[in-house]
């Protein structure tokens, strides 16, 4: 039997004290409300439980009832994952389990509930002399179980690995109410199946992390920082092949930037001032960690023996903290400054790094060829073979009548390049409501039947964000 929203609050009031449930539609707007504005459903109750002890009560109860649940951490996933598909559904958000519960600098851990928002894991990672090295531009709201659930990766993933890198254990609530004590701080353990790697990057559809054993390593002394100029990402490719023999493991960051992006920005007024060298199409952000008791210069030096190959032709080198943070922002606001010019379609994509030059060169012909005058801007992670392949609208458009012609034809377009040299639809961002429909038509049907024997296994009545992923 189908319980009603009213029942559904009342049972959960009981369940936890009624402040931590929120029924009025009004009050749970934020909670609804995702960052693309593609999303618009209602919900039955939002619960914030205080503890573990309180989730698992939740979820015996959901699944008693066939309620469905859908696990929220700082609601900035960009593909509908944390809200909503039907309206009937409970969002149980973690924002209450914010506890740091341990730092260990010999081991290199940190356990942190899954309600910790990520700056603050930054924080008190840093209170340590230690660094939690994942960084994203939504830092400041999103929790440490999102950014888990959703595998993020964010600018540091050259160095240190996305968020299943960076996760050693999980403890986590089974769809029945049974806690997975999987809180481990191993380097090695085989002893059967990694638990840890489903959990991370399932979206909430197979358990609800409540805290998770992260790595932590030592605070770099200071990091050095170029806005390089490239002629295309050929040449960028081949700088990012002479950064890495050069540097090694010190390379941390190796972004690449279209010169539109920069045009955009400052007529915007997005930056104070434009800090690459001199005008080029593209730009290369990189940046090299420097640890305590080495020498500074490495950076300089590498991008001297680009000179000297003719690889490149400019480069600018933050001088101070300061100029670091500005570089930073004109890599950080690529994703803000498009909508400031009108409609936009994205993609996030990923393919061999190899394959990065090839993958922007046909994109863009492609999409140009089948929308003239759309202006291309893709931009991001050239060291992880990851492009964010962004089209913004025509100078002068209609952005309705934009978006109603060329979305879903564009999709088309660039996921053709993109598996042509065997890459993936989804690079960070992950599938949540967006690309249902996509991954059924790419991924590999047997890997589509070991995820659904995975999901009915674990969640056997289909009450941990329905509709997601597997739809
Ligand atoms: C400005 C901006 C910049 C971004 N930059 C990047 C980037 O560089 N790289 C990148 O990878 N992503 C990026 N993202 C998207 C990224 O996925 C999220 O920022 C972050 O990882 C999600 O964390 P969250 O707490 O907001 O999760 P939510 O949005 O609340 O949830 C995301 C998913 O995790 C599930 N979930 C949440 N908490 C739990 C839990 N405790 N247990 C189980 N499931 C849970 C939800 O059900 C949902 O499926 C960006 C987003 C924004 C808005």
């Amino acid at each position: 039997m189908t319980l009603s929203a009213r029942e559904i609050s009342t049972q959960l009031s009981a369940l936890v004290s009624g402040d931590a449930v929120i029924t009025d539609t009004n009050d749970m707007g934020a909670y609804l409300k995702e960052p693309r504005k593609r999303f618009h459903q209602s919900a039955a109750a939002v619960v914030i439980p205080p503890d573990v002890a309180a989730v698992q009560a939740i979820l015996r109860w959901a699944n008693e009832n066939r309620v469905a649940i859908i696990p929220q951490g700082g609601n900035t996933g960009l593909v509908g994952a944390q809200v909503p598909l039907y309206g009937h559904e409970v969002i149980l958000s973690t924002a209450k389990l914010n506890a740091i519960r341990s730092v260990d600098t010999a081991a290199g851990v940190m356990v942190a509930e899954s309600g910790v928002i990520l700056e603050n894991a930054h924080k008190a990672a840093d209170a340590v002399n230690s660094m939690f090295p994942l960084w994203l531009a939504s830092q400041g709201s999103a929790r440490i179980g999102g950014v888990l659930s959703s595998n993020a990766g964010g600018v540091n993933v050259l160095a240190y690995g996305n968020a299943r890198e960076l996760t050693m254990g999980v403890e986590a609530v089974l769809a029945d109410g049974r806690l997975y004590q999987g809180l481990n701080a191993l380097k090695k353990d085989n002893t059967g199946y990694d638990l840890k790697d489903l959990l991370v990057g399932a979206e909430g559809t197979l358990g609800i992390i409540t805290a998770a054993s992260l790595k932590i390593f030592p605070k770099p002394e200071d990091h050095e920082t170029a806005l390089v100029n490239v002629a295309d990402p050929e040449a960028a490719l081949v700088l990012f092949q002479l950064m890495r023999e050069r540097l090694g493991s010190r390379l941390n960051a190796f972004e690449l930037i279209p010169h539109i992006g920069l045009e955009i920005q400052m007529r915007h007024a997005m930056l104070d001032a434009d800090r690459t060298a001199s005008h080029s199409p593209w730009y290369a952000l990189v940046e090299v960690t420097r640890m305590a008791g080495t020498e500074p210069g490495a950076l300089q030096s590498a991008l001297e023996a680009a000179f000297e190959r003719e690889m490149i032709s400019d480069a600018a080198l933050a001088t101070s903290l300061a100029d670091r943070n500005r570089m930073w922002d004109f890599r950080e606001q690529m994703s803000e400054c498009q909508s400031k010019e009108g409609a936009s379609i994205k993609h996030d994509v990923s393919v061999p790094i190899a394959a990065v030059p090839a993958l922007i060169r046909e994109g863009i012909a492609a999409a140009e060829k089948f929308a003239p005058g759309i202006r291309p801007v893709p931009f991001g992670h050239l060291g992880d073979g990851n492009i964010h392949f962004n089209f913004s609208m025509p100078v002068g458009a209609d952005p309705k009548a934009f978006m109603a012609q060329y979305d879903e034809a564009m999709h088309g377009i660039i996921y053709e390049v993109v598996l042509r040299h065997g890459g993936s639809v989804s690079a960070e961002h992950g599938i949540g409501q967006l690309k249902v429909d996509l991954l059924k038509q790419v991924k590999d049907p047997v890997a589509l039947e070991m995820m659904r024997a995975i999901k009915t296994a674990l969640d056997p009545n289909g009450i941990l964000n329905p509709g997601k992923m597997l739809g």
